[in-house]
């Protein structure tokens, strides 16, 4: 071997000073290392005194990073020492390399902190795959153990927090997640969701002082019991969504004023005569509803009520041997939702998930179909081909019915361009759609909206004060201006509006928190991202990994 080569190998091995290369042989796929422990004296491991009475040298075989293709062994001499110390129990010790390698491990430590790596960042499945292409090669489990047996990192103290809940099985059991807000790492994970563990997990924490929290008062209690001098923050999201659920009960209850107002709304979408809007078929994909929102499942049951009430009618029409289609048409609900209440045999519970809806294959083509159907009145045929030249690869079927619609809404007086907004639509729009409506900047909505919205206020006094009354409340979250919350609040109790003035009546309960939250810069959109990614995390491990793994790995990935 060149003295160039020596060096160069001896510089890429770990801990150079306390190793020393002897040999180094090529077999097929690997490299043999030689290695003997060159410190000269070594420190018994019970009493810490330095020895150098060597009493005998044994070897130890260990694996090391690959060099490209090729495996590396190493074959490590150490010697075993006599314990001088007359005090100390201990006659003989092995040396310890700790830097190099672990007493008993079979692998170098920066092979373990790299193995390491890939399980907390990938999972047993997928790390081990990884690692095998990398030709470190290992399986699932040890790198899981690796995973689970990490030492718990370093980090300073946090002082502010955000807590919030993240959910083991949506619906069914949650956990908590502690957030520090400064250096944005996960501080912790608490497999339940109850005021005791925060309680006693902050009165571990004593250097925290600030609390970022959603309105949950199971959180309040849980900071209050553990953590009585801390500031609690509430969340201006969840104070916004809150307010946003509150009009949305409201407004469910005057579905038929909604329904009037859409024809309005479509005549005078229609006179503005501005460009086609990029037109959807379909009303959006609906998120499932957040896990605060379940928990609050009792406070909504008009919606419930209507599907159950629905879902009867659809069994007595069909009883009456009424084609699908005409129960659909009659009951205004989609064919899709006629099957499937028709399979059920009992009325649907509270709805926790949405059904997607299924085709929207027409949605890039709905403009030119409505603008070809006006001009021309051509038959649904005709329309399909011309948009098949455009691409549209589906069938004729789907034009068909959707043009009978386009239709049948003319011949009722709603013009086509009608069809494509929730707003302007003859049976108008959800109570949720007005509610998000309602509470998004004006500079924010479409132009249906803004002119459904702005219709309504005119003519219901009702809604132009639930309107007014929110679009002060973004603003007060917006300009963080927490000193104008009592008057806001007095307001809202004396708006004749119940779900409004219960919805101060809550906050007027949390009225410190609630404040902080609209004066101090705290956000818990980190606290909500790291629950995004804890999911993801959850969702690698296919729902099988364990609490601790899975806190493990949260903790772990930087
Ligand atoms: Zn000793």
């Amino acid at each position: 071997m060149t003295h160039e080569l020596h060096r160069l190998i001896t510089a890429w091995l770990p801990s150079t000073s306390t190793v020393h290369l002897t040999a180094l042989t090529i077999a097929q796929a690997s490299v043999v290392l030689q290695l003997t422990a060159t410190a000269p004296t070594t420190a018994c491991p019970r009493c810490a005194v330095p020895s150098s009475s060597v009493h005998s040298r044994y070897g130890r075989h260990v694996t090391d990073l690959p060099w490209g293709a090729l495996a590396v062994r190493i074959h490590l001499m150490v010697r075993k020492c006599l314990c001088r110390n007359a005090s100390c129990a201990r006659r003989i010790f092995t040396e310890r390399l700790p830097e190099f390698v672990a007493t008993y491990a079979r692998k170098t430590t920066r092979l373990i902190t790299t193995l390491r790596a890939m399980g907390v960042t990938l999972g047993g499945n997928a790390g081990a795959r990884l690692a095998a292409r990398l030709r470190r090669s290992t399986s699932a489990s040890p790198l899981l153990c690796l995973v689970r047996t990490a030492p718990v990192l370093a980090t300073p103290a946090p002082q502010a927090i955000g807590v919030d809940e993240w959910a083991w099985r949506r619906g069914h059991r949650y956990g908590t997640i502690l957030v520090d807000l400064e250096t944005h790492r996960v501080v912790d994970l608490l497999p339940d969701r109850s005021a005791a563990s925060v309680a006693a997990w902050l009165a571990q924490h004593p250097t925290i002082t600030v609390i970022c929290r959603d309105r949950s008062d199971l959180y309040a209690d849980g900071i209050c019991r553990g953590a009585p001098a801390a500031v609690q923050v509430v969340d201006r999201c969840h104070l916004v969504q809150n307010l946003r659920q509150a009009l949305e009960a409201w407004l469910l209850g005057r579905r038929p004023a909604l329904q009037a107002a859409a024809a309005g709304t479509a005549m005078a979408r229609t006179q503005a005569d501005g460009p086609l809007p990029a037109v959807s078929m379909y009303r959006g994909r609906r998120q499932g509803p957040k896990p605060a929102e379940l928990r609050e499942e009792t406070a909504r049951p008009p919606r419930h009520a209507r599907w159950v009430a629905i879902y009867e009618a659809v069994h007595t029409l069909r009883a009456q041997e009424m084609p699908l289609a005409t129960i659909a048409r009659r009951l205004g609900i989609s064919r899709p939702t006629v099957y499937a209440y028709l399979r059920r045999d009992t009325p649907p519970g509270p709805r926790r998930f949405h059904w997607r809806p299924s085709a929207r294959v027409l949605t890039p083509y709905l403009p030119d179909l409505i603008r070809r159907w006006r001009d021309t009145q051509a038959d649904s045929r005709q329309l399909w081909r011309e948009i098949q030249a455009l691409g549209y690869t589906h069938s004729a079927r789907t034009v068909c019915r959707f043009i009978t619609r386009l239709r049948r809404a003319a011949d009722a007086g709603h013009p086509p361009e009608s069809q494509g907004s929730p707003y302007t639509r003859p049976q108008g729009p959800a109570a949720r759609a007005v509610s998000f409506a309602m509470v998004s900047p004006a500079v924010k909505r479409s132009l249906e909206a803004q002119t459904y919205v702005d219709q309504r206020c005119q003519v219901d006094t009702g809604i132009a004060r639930a309107h007014a009354l929110s679009q002060a409340f973004l603003a007060m979250v917006r300009e963080g201006r927490g000193e104008d919350l009592e008057a806001w609040l007095a307001e809202a109790t004396h708006s004749g509006i119940d779900e409004l003035a219960r919805f101060a009546h809550g906050l007027q309960e949390d009225l410190s928190a609630v404040k902080a939250g609209l004066t101090l810069a705290w956000s818990h959109g980190v606290t909500e991202g790291q629950v995004h990614r804890l999911k993801l995390v959850k969702r690698q491990g296919y729902g099988r990994a364990g609490f601790a793994l899975l806190r493990q790995r949260v903790l772990q990935a930087a």
